[in-house]
């Protein structure tokens, strides 16, 4: 067991890894945030940094010597630093759970091969395989960048009338790959934690509505049918299961109008459609991922209140002057700088009392 006073290494410095470090603190550990930029929110709140590349392996080992456990916040960490850290101190969730998570591909390949339903894909690497990718998947489909796509960033919506040759040239990408387009009924998520011998925490599954690719709104739980819900939930569980994963895995899907589930990508970290647990679970999921890397006994995934969490993206920061007059309002803010369009400021979550 990893003891409080002891040090969490967190590889990434965004507002997951300080979300993360805020729950170890409450418990007593200690957080040693890792990650190019200074000043990042992450850094903000810990009292031990490294500002340095991910591939600076002195400063790499000089960090792996004053941690006792490293976790990720951040899925684009190159997973060859992850393999270098497990070396020398344990990496939960392990290097392999990035090197799938952090390839379109790779994930892709691998749902299939343990059974889990997917919107049909195709790699593309040229022109003239995009036109083949057009045949098995379909006319209407989104081709997306292999690695570093994440909020909708590298993603290309093909239509009957898509120029394929003139879409190829924009991707401007080595490698893609095309997915059917889902007319979903809604888009849903899943956070398990799962912790050393198997035990799980399985939170309930969200509802996530997206505006420009980004999450805009989690309404908590999603207003679907117990079954769809169980399905979605025993989805995650063998997913994580099948990764061996120690930590947390996020799992978004796609629900179809027939009630099938599919899964669209998986996060083998803390989540953006999970900040509705910090104020409206007995256990939030940094907590969790805490307890669950640290080999603590998992806390209670159940919530006591309903919720709508919204984010504020860009100028939408302004409005925490409003919800913070609200006293079931939680207003959570990054400490960012600068309110660039896109870019996560912060958050509120609107909590609806269970009676
Ligand atoms: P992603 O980066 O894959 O999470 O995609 C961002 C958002 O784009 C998703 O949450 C969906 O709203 C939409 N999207 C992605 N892939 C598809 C798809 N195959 N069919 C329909 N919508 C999609």
């Amino acid at each position: 067991m990893i003891e409080p006073g002891q040090t969490i290494g967190i590889l990434g410095g965004g507002q997951l890894g300080r979300m993360t470090a805020m729950a170890a603190h409450a418990l007593g550990y200690r957080c040693h945030v890792y990650c190019p930029i200074s000043n990042s929110p992450a850094k903000l709140v810990t009292k031990f940094s490294t500002t340095a590349r991910y591939e600076n392996k002195l400063a790499l080992g000089r960090f792996a010597k004053t941690v006792d456990v490293i976790t990720f916040e951040f899925e684009n960490v190159p997973a060859d630093t992850a393999e270098f850290l497990a070396e020398r101190k344990p990496v939960r969730p392990g290097p392999n759970a990035l090197r799938i998570a952090q390839d379109r591909l790779k994930e892709k390949d691998f749902l299939r091969s343990i059974g889990v339903a997917t919107a049909a894909y195709h790699a593309v690497t040229s022109a003239d395989e995009l036109r083949r990718a057009v045949e098995t998947v379909g006319a209407r489909a989104v081709l997306k960048t292999v690695r570093m796509g994440y909020d909708g960033k590298g993603q290309m919506p093909i239509r009957p009338d898509t120029d394929l040759g003139a879409a190829w040239r924009n991707f401007d990408n080595a490698s893609g790959i095309l997915e059917s387009f889902v007319e979903f009924a809604c888009e849903i998520s899943v956070i398990v934690a799962r912790s050393e011998g198997g035990k799980w925490a399985t939170y309930a599954a969200v509802e996530n509505q997206h505006l420009h690719g980004i999450l805009d709104t989690t309404i908590a739980p999603a207003r679907i049918s117990s079954d769809v819900a169980m399905r979605a939930e025993a989805i995650a569980r063998h997913i994580a299961e099948k990764l061996e994963l120690i930590g947390l895995l996020a799992v978004e899907m796609f629900v179809t109008h027939d009630g099938e589930v599919l899964v669209n990508e998986i996060a083998p970290r803390p989540h953006n459609s999970g900040h509705w647990t910090i104020d409206a679970c007995y256990t939030s999921q940094f907590e969790q991922l805490v307890r669950a890397i640290c080999g603590l006994p998992l806390g209670s995934p159940a919530h006591h209140s309903d919720a709508v969490m919204k984010n504020l993206i860009g100028a939408d920061i302004a409005k925490w002057r409003e919800a913070i007059h609200d006293p079931l309002q939680k207003v959570h803010l990054y400490g960012k700088d600068e309110a660039s369009p896109g870019r996560k400021m912060g958050h509120v979550t609107k909590l609806i009392p269970r009676r």
